[in-house]
């Protein structure tokens, strides 16, 4: 049985188990079994993968510049991927706003009886500040604080002083190589307690959510749920055949373990050695590319948690009866994708997201508080539309580099962990 087959089983058991849990809401269960056990495994899994992200990011990385082997072509796949990804989110925020004012949720909602304590704001950093912030001051604190945009400036800068010392560096060069084998060979052990990891992440997620907290806000959840997946099945995959020629069936079936893991941990950052591997491995994109373009989309590009920006700000302006006008909406869209650049991917960013959203458009950020129970499952499936962006973008650049191996694309088996 290979392993995704293994971490399917584990969600779609996480799930029942979940469900059944919530229903019976036994003390003993939810303190022990659910707030203990599988907390305790959940978030060893969880931390497992994100141990994994940074080193394997710097040896890729290396590897990937020095395989580039030009500054040239390293400057146009950069260029390339950061227009891409700009554009991708530009496109799903529109197309979520467009249909969120047709479908109208909100209209008529009830605000009495929300909670809106604790609710509090956060100030939009300037994108001036966003794009100073990239350079960091010491790159040991980048490294120790898993600060992605950083971490990836440094090791780009390193990689081409490592490229401009010809034939010096060849030593260095191959000892990254060497650690980058083996940092594959780690991200494979982690995964093969992925699928026990998985099935605690789910069970502990659907045992808290109960049902209750979306019947209030059900136009919300659908509007979101259809603007998500009209963007993953059908902009994201338009693009991709359009832009690569690529099959989009058999690109989607091969990143079905990023888009499972992405599910399951609602972090990108942490997704980053799945999203890497699939797109290696599976895909067939060289790792000149990927190294660069996976880690890169992981931060700056969230077309999912855009679409939720746009989805959540029309749904307010509904509920509080405020029309924001064309003017309000090009800002939404403006905000939305400068935020996602400057924001890492971790769970529940989005929220935060949406509170320098909304105040910049004046619109009430107290009303968080109403979609704020439904957020962690929405934000499961956001996660999964962002790294499913990360790759589509990552194989686009590619593919125009002449970097995707068709072999490997074409091989049904390729990259399949049987572990
Ligand atoms: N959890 C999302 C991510 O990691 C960000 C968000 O929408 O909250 O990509």
């Amino acid at each position: 049985m290979s392993l995704t087959v293994k971490v399917m089983l584990g969600m779609g058991l996480g799930l029942i188990v979940g469900v059944i849990f919530n229903m019976i809401d036994s003390s003993f269960i939810n303190t022990h079994v659910v707030g203990g056990l599988f907390a305790m495994i959940g978030k060893m899994f969880v931390n497992a993968l994100k141990m994994l992200v940074v080193p394997l990011v710097f040896f890729s990385l290396i590897c990937g510049v020095t395989g580039i082997g030009d500054i040239r072509v390293l400057g146009r796949v950069g260029g390339k991927s950061f227009a891409l990804y700009l554009a991708t989110t530009a496109i799903a925020i529109a197309v979520a706003i467009l249909l969120a004012t047709i479908i109208g949720p909100g209209k008529g909602f009830d605000m009495a009886g929300v909670d809106t304590t604790g609710v509090t704001g956060k100030e939009a950093p300037s994108v001036w500040d966003v794009f100073a912030g990239i350079v960091p001051t010491n790159p040991v604190a980048s490294f120790a604080n898993g600060d992605m945009l950083q971490v990836i400036f440094y090791t780009v800068i390193l990689g081409i002083a490592v490229l401009m010392l010809g034939g010096k560096s060849k030593p260095f060069i191959e000892g990254c190589e060497y650690m980058n084998e083996v940092m594959m060979k780690v991200v494979s052990i982690v995964m093969a307690f992925a699928p026990y990891g998985v099935f605690c992440l789910i069970a502990k997620t659907f045992t808290e959510q109960g049902i209750e907290l979306f019947i209030p806000v059900m136009a919300y959840v659908v509007t979101l749920v259809l603007a998500l997946l009209l963007h993953l099945f059908g902009t994201l995959m338009l693009l991709l055949k359009a832009l690569s020629g690529l099959n989009p069936f058999i690109f989607m079936k091969k990143m079905r373990p990023a888009q499972i893991f992405a599910f399951s941990t609602a972090s990108s950052n942490a997704t980053i050695p799945v999203t890497l591997r699939c797109t290696t491995q599976r895909v067939g994109v060289d790792n000149s590319v990927a190294s660069f373009c996976v880690p890169f989309g992981a931060t700056i590009n969230m077309d999912g948690t855009a679409i939720m920006q746009g989805v959540a700000t029309v749904f307010l302006a509904n509920v509080y009866g405020i029309d924001l006008g064309l003017g309000g909406y090009v800002t939404v869209i403006a905000m939305a994708v400068l935020a996602s650049i400057g924001t890492a991917g971790v769970p529940g960013v989005g929220l935060v997201m949406l509170t320098m959203v909304l105040s910049q458009v004046g619109l009430p950020i107290e009303g968080i508080a109403i979609i704020l129970g439904v957020d962690r499952l929405m934000d499961m499936i956001r996660t999964a539309v962002n790294i499913t962006g990360d790759a589509v973008v990552s194989t686009i650049v590619a593919k125009g580099e002449g970097k995707v191996d068709m072999a490997i694309f074409n091989d049904p088996d390729a990259g399949v962990m049987t572990e």
